[in-house]
Order: structure tokens, then C-alpha cells, then sequence
């Protein structure tokens, strides 16, 4: 029961020892394998579970393991250019969410070449434009606010082959589910096959059931 359990790239291993995550919560050690399996999964689990590392360290080692393409990804190379192409996103429904899995993705994702980006409203657009052109391969989003960086043509995501709803029940009582829909059924969105999908979620009403059956293909369904 730790994380040298599971086959993980360097990186990812000497930055969870930075973490001093000695020992993988129970939602961790279910998902880690079964995410790095390829599998899209859906998630019964709280905040405080530990869900936010459960599913950025296994996409995080599939973009390391892929090494070039994150090297050829369009962050890297429109360096300075206005539009990009994430190859992982991450919807929140808050702030305050999205802010936490950045800086938890960050640490993870330190000394690589992969750089993650937040974006949320309420807070100033050009600052986030700007961030954004330095590169962005992971993106952490709130809906509305993404689906403006759409529209105003910041965000292409033709190579986003990862997908996550974090505590998507708040996300649907906070009315999101229109933006969600935008985002996720884009004609440029990668289809289910082609990306890996993620639902996390406290609880599994029929709206979220209803989600998981539009958004994911032949998914494990995990309770902790
Ligand atoms: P989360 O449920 O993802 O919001 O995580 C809740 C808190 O637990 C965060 O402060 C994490 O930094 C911490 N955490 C996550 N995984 C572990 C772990 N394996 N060992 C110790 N702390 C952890």
C-alpha cells in the first residue's frame, strides 16, 4: 500500500516524495491503476479524500510517458502565439476548487515539461489571456469561464485527450450544466474512445447518472 505499488515515470515519483504523500488514500489506490489502465471512471468520493492527486498523478505520468507529444504539444511550440491546445482539462465548479487542484498539479507536475494553468471568473480576463499564451498543457477551469476563452478563441481543444468533472454535483446545482455540455459535446472535443474521461462526484443522483452516460464509454464505477 504505497505508491511505488503502481509502475510510475521518475518525475512523478521523486515529486510525490516532495509531497511527502507517503501512502496513497483509498480513493488513490483504487483509481491510480485503473486511470493508468486507460479506463474512464466515475467516482463516488469527497473532498478531503485525497481525489485531486487520485486523478492528476496517473494523467500527469501518461503525458510525461508520452514525452514527444507534450514536447510537440501546441504549448510549447505557440510560445508567444495566442491560442491553446490543452492536452488534459480539468472542470471545477469554484475558485477556490479549481485553484487547489493548480497548485496540487503544479507540484506534481514541477521540473517536467508540462505546465499547468487556471482560469475562473470573477477574476481579471487579459491577466488569465496572458498566462495562458506562456504555455498551457493542463488546464483547470470553471465553465463559464472557459467557455468564454472558447469563444474569444484562446483555447482549442482539439488535443485534449483527458478529461475531468470535479465534484460534478455542485457543478450541476450551481447550474452549470449548459456550459458543461457546450464544452464537452464541441465538435472539436475529442470523442469518448479518444480521450479518457474522469467524473468525480459526492453523490450519484440521476442527473450525474445521466452525465456519466453522455460522457463516458465502458466505465469503472468506484464508491469510497
Ligand atoms: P483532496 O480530497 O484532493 O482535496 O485532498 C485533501 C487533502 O489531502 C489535500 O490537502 C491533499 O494535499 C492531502 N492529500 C492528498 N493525498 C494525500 C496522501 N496520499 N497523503 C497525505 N495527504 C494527502
Amino acid at each position: 500500500n504505497t505508491f511505488e505499488d503502481v509502475k510510475l515515470t521518475e518525475i512523478i515519483r521523486s515529486n510525490i516524495a516532495l509531497t511527502r504523500y507517503d501512502k496513497p488514500t483509498p480513493v488513490q489506490k483504487y483509481a491510480i491503476p485503473i486511470i493508468l489502465a486507460r479506463r474512464d471512471v466515475m467516482a463516488c468520493a469527497q473532498t478531503g479524500s485525497g481525489k485531486t492527486a487520485a486523478f492528476l498523478v496517473p494523467i500527469l505520468n501518461q503525458l510525461f510517458e508520452r514525452g514527444p507529444v507534450v514536447n510537440q504539444s501546441a504549448g510549447q511550440r505557440s510560445y508567444g502565439r495566442r491560442k491553446q491546445y490543452p492536452l488534459a482539462l480539468v472542470l471545477a465548479p469554484t475558485r477556490e476548487l479549481a485553484t487547489q487542484i493548480y497548485d496540487e498539479a503544479k507540484k506534481f507536475a514541477y521540473r517536467s515539461r508540462v505546465r499547468p494553468c487556471v482560469v475562473y471568473g470573477g477574476a481579471d480576463v487579459r491577466q488569465q489571456m496572458q498566462d495562458l499564451e506562456r504555455g498551457c498543457h493542463l488546464l483547470v477551469a470553471t465553465p463559464g469561464r472557459l467557455v468564454d476563452m472558447l469563444e474569444r478563441g484562446k483555447i482549442g481543444l482539439e488535443h485534449c485527450n483527458f478529461l475531468v468533472l470535479d465534484e460534478a454535483d455542485r457543478m450541476l446545482d450551481m447550474g452549470f450544466e449548459p456550459q458543461i455540455r457546450r464544452i464537452v459535446e464541441q465538435d472539436t472535443m475529442p470523442k469518448t474512445g479518444d480521450r479518457q474521461t474522469l467524473m468525480f462526484s459526492a453523490t450519484f443522483p440521476k442527473e450525474i447518472q445521466m452525465l456519466a452516460r453522455d460522457f463516458l464509454e465502458n466505465y469503472i464505477f468506484l464508491a469510497v
